[in-house]
């Protein structure tokens, strides 16, 4: 019996679907860094304080902070699809 995986709201578990992408709204994005203080493994900041995408690819191992960023992200400028 396989234990099942954790839901990621929103998006597909469905490893048929292709790895989990995730992407900043450059015109919604404020700034605030939060996404960056939880997963610097895949957000970074430009010059300016706002995020940028390091991989758009989201490892699976990486999923789970990815969502709680996305979560974090007072202006929901965060998607992962
Ligand atoms: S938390 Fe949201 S608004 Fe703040 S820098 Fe990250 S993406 Fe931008």
């Amino acid at each position: 019996m396989s234990v099942p995986e954790p839901m990621i709201a929103g998006a597909s578990t469905d490893a048929a679907a292709g790895p989990l992408r995730v992407a900043v709204d450059p015109d919604i994005c404020q700034g605030h860094a939060r996404c960056w203080q939880v997963c610097p493994e895949i957000f970074g900041l430009d010059e300016e304080g706002h995020a940028v995408v390091a991989a758009t690819e989201v490892p699976p191992e990486l999923a789970e902070k990815v969502q709680e960023a996305m979560d974090n992200c007072p202006e929901r400028a965060i998607t992962l699809n």
